[in-house]
């Protein structure tokens, strides 16, 4: 068996690197320069070109090279017979979880906020909350946002989570499904998005929710940024009800040059720098995966096409 890499627009040497040094004698091919497809049971992708995988005809298993698929789901000509799997390296939520804590501090004790009074050389203190008078609502409380939750919680925040089915995390309420989301999202002086991409959560950041929400919430997307109805976010802050927002993922990446987001003075901009995955501890997982599938075992992060996640 071979592994062929089908990405758009990404560097592969780290990636190739990985895998070479992890299992020197692997046959790696790169599409499209690479012939004889149908000697190809297991694919390696990330933003590949739609339709390609229909190339390979014997496809058993495509491999997202991070932790969402919403890049592969989104092909309308998936070979049916291939299961999809994603990363879930634990550095993945560590790094998550860092930069998210940076991003609730940086709100919390008005980092940005004096970065604009030293633009105009303002010496004004404004009092600040403690962590313990603030909730935190994580949207999405699967493997990153569970690890997000539990690290802010070790900081003093109240912190809830919201999910599609019941689990039990310590110390944090978690709220299941649409019957609970007004009550999750009424107490959540800070939202963070880590939902993935789906039919049911697509534009879920919306003027319904934010109008849910306490005045002077923020909101924090660390998810995908077709989770955000972008002039809805605007909306809130200019009026008021939102306090403003840390955003590290956009509809179009990178974010347009016109775009409104980047002269708006509530609202932070990162370029979808949250957790990127690591080559050299995620190939540990794809190799194995490679080996389970030639063994006829079941794979690791192996995703539900019904759920979508
Ligand atoms: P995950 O383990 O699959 O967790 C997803 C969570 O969302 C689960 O708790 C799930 O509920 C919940 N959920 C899904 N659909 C829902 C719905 N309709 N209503 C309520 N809850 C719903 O995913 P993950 O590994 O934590 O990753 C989350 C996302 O983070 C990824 O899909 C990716 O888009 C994004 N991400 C971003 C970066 C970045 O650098 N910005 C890096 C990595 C990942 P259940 O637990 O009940 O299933």
């Amino acid at each position: 068996m071979s592994i062929a890499i089908i990405t758009r627009g990404k560097d592969l040497i780290p990636w190739v690197n990985a895998l070479k040094a992890k299992r020197p004698t692997l046959d790696l091919r790169i599409y499209p320069d690479d012939t004889n497809r149908e000697e190809i049971e297991f694919a390696l992708a990330w933003n590949h070109p739609l339709g390609a995988f229909r190339k390979y005809p014997n496809l058993k298993c495509i491999a997202s090279m991070g932790a969402g698929v919403d890049h592969i789901l989104k092909d309308p000509d998936l070979p049916e017979a291939a299961i999809i799997t994603r990363v879930t390296d634990q550095n993945l939520a560590r790094d998550m979880a860092e930069f998210t804590v940076a991003l609730v501090m940086n709100h919390v004790r008005g980092l940005s906020f004096y970065k604009r009074q030293e633009h105009k050389h303002l010496w004004k203190p404004k009092p600040y909350l403690n962590s313990s008078d603030i909730t935190i609502g994580v949207m999405g409380i699967g493997v990153l946002g569970s690890y997000v939750a539990t690290q802010l919680n070790i900081l003093g925040f109240k912190v809830s989570g919201w999910a599609r089915t019941t689990k039990e995390i310590e110390h944090i309420d978690v709220y299941v499904g649409q019957e609970e989301l007004d009550a999750f999202l009424g107490t959540a002086n800070i939202l963070i998005c880590l939902l993935p991409l789906t039919k049911e959560t697509i534009n879920i950041l919306n003027k319904q929710t934010f109008r849910k929400l306490p005045e002077g919430a923020f909101i924090i997307n660390v998810a995908r940024g077709e989770h955000l109805v972008e002039r809805d976010l605007i909306d809130f802050i200019d009026v008021g009800h939102l306090s403003g927002a840390s955003l590290d993922v956009f509809r179009e990446e990178p974010l347009p040059q016109n775009h409104p987001f980047w002269e708006h003075p509530y609202i932070n901009i990162t370029p979808h720098i949250a957790s990127i995955t690591n080559p050299a501890t995620a190939v540990s997982q794809i190799l194995e995966n490679y080996d389970r599938l030639r063994n006829n075992e079941p794979l690791i992060g192996a995703v539900s096409l019904t759920k979508g996640y």
